[in-house]
């Protein structure tokens, strides 16, 4: 056990005699009911270092916690050591620089609220209880990324404590290559205690959702398939099978009945908006419309009711290139089948500012696909689970053929050879050795695990 005389922390060490254990070993994802031996929750990053070392020297199992919501779970383990960043929530917004250092405690939610205060913005996660941190160096696919690029797109730098414990600057200039690879590598080479931002000003958008019939959904797909790329960059758009939730501003008669929802998010002028929107909403004749301009955080937190904390959780997910008839058949299928009310099918288009990255810039792959497509199943009764995950096998048994690679963040307890598949192999070449120049003996490991070159 850490002795107060090892280590001494301003933060808070957490074992399973006590009654805040509970509470602290859950995560996002209902499903994962790990019991570690220690959970040391960081107020600063000389916090995160010592009980780093303190972990590394004794061999304990390591995770690294954000926000906690990775569907994998990797953030807790059994047995060993939970690296709890969740009180790191400092904000320090430079509004004339449009620059902001955050914390790697802070989730989306309190990250939009503390930058829109100065009118600025940078990509965040589509549901504001994602942690910035995990979200940022899996890649970050969100609302704003046509416009703004992904998450990592925006990342001046870093302050990561590494493997051996010390506590480096990774931007452009400083260690270059381990500020390459935490922009897609995820967690693999440091503790990230602060992540730095590039903002942009933008205060409201244009955005909701137009929803429309199942039996519409061949013929707005098709026309996504050849047009979704070509929308005006400022218009990023998520394609989603949703049952639709009684939500006040929706006619009750459609409350739990199947839709294809059009979630779009304009960052610029309303009226532009409205342009760029119209094709979108007369694709067929829509079971509702609710296309509205409000506050950036309101919309980033307009979509929380699909992701309840503590609801079961089962994903699969790749990338499309394109969207065939038969992908199209495929899901307008499942979509009958659909478990309710949470399960989701969604395809986050891609295109826009993410594809203007050069490839070999960060170690994210696969910023030309057409799409993302994530197979979201969400259930809170545990009798529910058997039937989730055969759908979700299922209908994943009959799409993984019409996809290529993944996005890390998407993934669950998948093996290895998926995480390979998350990069294109000469960016996963690099990312070995990076991971061997800077943790040689895998100390973080309980993640999506890219081994040291050589292993
Ligand atoms: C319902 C739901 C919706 C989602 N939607 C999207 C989406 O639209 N777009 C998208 O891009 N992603 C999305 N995600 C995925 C999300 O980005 C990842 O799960 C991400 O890892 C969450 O970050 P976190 O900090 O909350 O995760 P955690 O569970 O805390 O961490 C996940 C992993 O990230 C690493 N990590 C976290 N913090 C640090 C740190 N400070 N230093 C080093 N490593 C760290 C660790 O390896 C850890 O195991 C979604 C996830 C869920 C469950």
């Amino acid at each position: 056990m850490i002795a107060e005389s090892t280590v001494t922390l301003s933060g808070e060490i957490i074992t399973p005699d006590d009654d805040a254990y509970e509470a602290a070993r859950r995560v996002f994802n209902g499903r994962i009911d790990r019991r570690p031996a220690l959970i040391v929750q960081c107020a600063t990053a000389d916090d995160a270092a010592q009980a780093l070392r303190f972990a590394r020297d004794r061999g304990l199992p390591l995770s690294v916690r954000g926000g906690g919501h990775d569907v994998a779970g990797r953030s807790v383990n059994d047995g060993g050591m939970v690296l709890d960043l969740s009180l790191m929530k400092r904000l320090e917004v430079d509004p004339q620089a449009r620059t902001v250092r955050a914390g790697a405690g802070l989730l989306w939610r309190e990250f939009d609220q503390g930058t829109h205060r100065h009118r600025l913005a940078a990509t965040g996660a589509p549901f504001s209880s994602v942690g910035l941190a995990g979200f940022t160096l899996g890649g970050g696919l969100g609302w704003l990324m046509r416009r703004y690029g992904l998450g990592c797109d925006n990342l001046l730098g870093v302050r990561i404590v590494t493997a051996e414990g010390n506590t480096l600057r990774a931007d452009a200039r400083e260690h270059p290559d381990l500020f390459w690879a935490v922009r897609g590598g995820g967690g693999n080479f440091g503790l990230v205690t602060e992540l730095e931002f590039r903002l942009h000003p933008l205060r409201r958008v244009l955005g909701g959702a137009v929803l429309y019939s199942p039996g519409d959904a061949p013929q707005v797909l098709a026309w996504l398939r050849d047009h979704a790329l070509a929308l005006p960059e400022e218009l990023t758009i998520m394609a989603s099978f949703v049952t639709v939730p009684p939500f006040p501003l929706l006619p009750k008669a459609i409350y739990g009945a199947s839709a294809l929802a059009l979630i779009a998010c304009y960052a610029g002028s309303a009226r532009a908006g409205r342009r760029a929107l119209k094709p979108l909403r007369d694709l067929a004749r829509p079971l509702a419309d609710l296309i509205v301009s409000l506050p950036y955080p309101r919309f980033q937190q307009a979509f929380d009711f699909y992701v309840p904390a503590g609801s079961l959780n089962y994903w699969r997910s790749g990338y499309l290139w394109n969207l065939t008839d038969e992908t199209i058949a495929l899901l307008t299928e499942f979509a009958r089948t659909m478990p309710r009310p949470l399960a989701h099918m969604d395809l986050h288009f891609m295109g826009g500012a993410v594809a203007r990255v050069d490839r070999e810039a960060t170690a994210f792959s696969y910023r030309d696909a057409f799409a993302a497509l994530s197979l979201v199943t969400t259930w809170t009764d545990p009798a529910q689970t058997d039937a989730n995950l055969a759908w979700a096998e299922d209908l994943w048994r009959a799409l993984r053929p019409h996809t290529r690679g993944v996005y890390v963040n998407f993934l669950g307890d998948e093996g290895p050879a998926r995480v390979r598949e998350a990069y294109h192999p000469d960016t996963y070449a690099r990312l070995a050795q990076v991971k061997r120049r800077y943790d040689p003996d895998n100390v973080f490991r309980h993640n999506q695990n890219i081994p040291p070159a050589g292993d």
